[in-house]
C-alpha cells in the first residue's frame, strides 16, 4: 500500500476523554438529552446533596453528569 496512514494508538490517553469515564475507568452513565442529564443531576442532589454538572461529552456526544471541574 502506498499511502500509509499515521498509526494511531489503539488506547487513547485517558486524560483526553476523562469526562467520559469515571475515576475507576468505566464509562459514565450517558444521557441522550441535556434534560435527562440535568434530571439525573437534580436527583443526585436530592438524594445525596451532590452538586453535579450536566455536560456534553466530546467522546460519545451524549450527556453525562459529573462534579464540577472548577468551583464557581
Ligand atoms: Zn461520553
Amino acid at each position: 500500500m502506498k499511502s500509509r496512514r499515521q498509526r494511531r494508538p489503539t488506547t487513547r490517553p485517558l486524560g483526553r476523554v476523562a469526562s467520559h469515564f469515571t475515576r475507576e475507568g468505566t464509562p459514565k452513565n450517558s444521557y441522550r438529552t441535556e434534560a435527562e442529564a440535568r434530571g439525573a443531576a437534580q436527583l443526585a442532589w436530592t438524594l445525596n446533596r451532590v452538586n453535579l454538572n450536566a455536560y456534553r461529552c466530546d467522546y460519545c456526544h451524549q450527556w453525562h453528569v459529573g462534579k464540577r471541574l472548577r468551583d464557581d
